[in-house]
């Protein structure tokens, strides 16, 4: 080994770092769809290292080689940005946490380190679990956390299953989570983090961001939020104050629905925690990708990254767009004689509107020349209630002809599911029950479609309730031709 030969490259690195660090500052001062649409991506970068690919490449490597031992050694004790290993770190993955780090504090003086998951479900995991260390000095200490209960079902059971059964940690439930003194009576010197979903899947639980982070840092622990259903287009948790934010990008962020991809996005400098772990508190994201998450392999393939990042370019319209449409067939629902209820933010009549009105505004609407102010939008999620009960309600999902039946959202299509048979069948009937998913709930995210064609949809479905049938023929031959004949039942 050479010190000499290493101090090479720990300088030329610092350099480029700066280089980068400026180029990022300059794409800071853009407005969010120049941010989605260029990210950290530049000329000079596809020039100098990507034969001029204007569209960021995949790079389906699982390494980098490198020049001498010199450039190894420095680059393994991270002394220098690398692509080592693509469990760890990747170009496209950098490419894809750059623009989402940006997105996330966009508008704000904050800046934040994003290190990209396989799934949002292993965001989630990633996330919690260092803040899930046993305390030395006091072992036998029980840990908790304080999370709300309305949560997506995969979550319900990492929580519920994964670390409170199996691991013998708390989760402290909060039920309603509007309440913050609810919040406050949950936590005491054990508690590890806060966490809530908002708005949540499918309940549109919402609270007031601002007023929990301020229990978590009177507590100096972190608030994770989850902001799917969100996206950084219409609300980013760390500027009202949260520390991390999960994004289950499979969903609306991507919402073409290529492949399963997740991220967490932390906001850097997190010194006011209490938690004894330096490198973990200068910079939550880069930690994690380093070192946590490096021992537990949990981060996306450059595959899904790009595919993701392709995505994400025009995510403000697209969630305008789906956010209009869901209004629209929101509004024919309230209306209809066998829908009992409709849950969705942007309704006036829903409890939760003032507050989410606050927090949930189109992003940039201020600057579009459409709007020229700021706009409410509130997502294009929404589940609705038949009056008739159960087996009513799976007759009218089975009757669905445009809008696709499955366990999925944040689709560019219009999609459906019955929860309490998919999604959150796990959880079980008391799980269910204090999170507000009767078998008679269906959730609906509206697609880009036109509006007036879901409506059609959704309007010959309920009418069997009226006992009118739904005669629908299919090909015995796919339109390939070539495969099997299928049978119906
Ligand atoms: C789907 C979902 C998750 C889990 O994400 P995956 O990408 O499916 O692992 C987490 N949170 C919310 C709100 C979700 O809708």
């Amino acid at each position: 080994m050479s010190s000499d030969g290493k101090q090479y490259y720990i300088d030329a690195a610092k350099r480029s770092m700066q280089w980068h660090k400026d180029y990022i500052d300059k794409m800071r001062k853009c407005r969010f769809d120049t941010i989605a649409v260029h990210g950290v991506y530049s000329m000079q970068e596809a020039l100098d290292f990507n034969q001029g690919s204007v569209i960021e490449p995949i790079y389906m490597s699982t390494s980098q080689t490198y020049r001498d031992s010199d450039e190894m050694e420095a680059a393994l004790a991270y002394q220098i940005p690398t692509w080592c290993y693509s469990r760890i770190a990747n170009p496209s993955m950098y490419y894809f946490e750059g623009v989402l780090a940006l997105l996330e504090t966009y508008g704000s003086e904050h800046t934040a380190t994003c290190c990209a998951t396989s799934s949002g479900i292993s965001a989630i995991d990633s996330a919690c679990d260092p803040f899930l260390v046993i305390d030395k000095k006091n072992p036998g200490q029980k840990m908790n956390f304080v999370a709300t209960c309305k949560v997506y079902g995969g979550t319900f059971q990492q929580f519920a299953i994964r670390k409170d059964q199996e691991r013998n940690i708390e989760w402290r439930k909060v039920v309603n989570s509007t309440n913050i003194e609810e919040w406050e009576s949950l936590i005491d010197e054990n508690t590890r983090f806060l966490y809530g979903e908002m708005p949540s899947n499918p309940g549109q639980a919402f609270f007031d961001i601002e007023k929990v982070a301020e229990l978590a840092r009177k507590n100096r622990i972190p608030l994770i939020i989850d902001s799917t259903v969100a996206t950084p287009a219409l609300m980013r948790p760390i500027n009202w104050g949260a520390d991390i934010v999960i994004q289950s990008v499979t969903k609306t962020m991507t919402s073409s629905g290529f492949g399963i991809s997740g991220a967490v996005i932390a906001k850097n400098n997190l010194n006011h925690l209490k938690i004894d772990n330096d490198e973990l508190k200068a910079n939550f994201g880069f930690y994690l990708k380093g070192l946590p998450n490096r021992d537990n392999g949990p981060n996306i393939s450059p595959m899904n990254a790009i595919l993701a990042l392709n995505d994400i370019r025009t995510l403000r319209s697209k969630i305008d767009l789906m956010s209009r449409n869901t209004m629209k067939v929101a509004e024919f629902l309230v209306k209809h004689k066998h829908v009992e209820q409709v849950d969705y933010l942007g309704l006036e009549s829903h409890p939760l509107h003032k507050l989410a009105k606050k927090y949930l505004v189109l992003v940039d609407s201020e600057y579009d020349e459409l709007y020229k102010e700021k706009v409410n939008r509130y997502g294009h999620l929404m589940s609705f209630r038949i009056k008739k009960g159960a087996q009513a309600t799976r007759d009218v999902f089975d009757g669905l002809q445009r809008i696709w039946r499955a366990t999925d959202l944040g689709r560019i299509k219009s999609v459906a599911t019955i929860p309490s048979i998919s999604t959150h069948s796990q959880q079980g009937e008391e799980g269910r029950k204090i999170a507000d998913i009767p078998a008679n709930l269906i959730r609906l995210c509206v697609g880009a479609e036109h509006p007036d064609d879901i409506i059609a949809d959704l309007d010959q479905a309920l009418s069997v309730l009226d006992g009118k049938k739904i005669a629908v023929s299919s090909p015995e031959y796919s339109a390939g031709g070539a495969s099997s004949a299928r049978l119906r039942k």
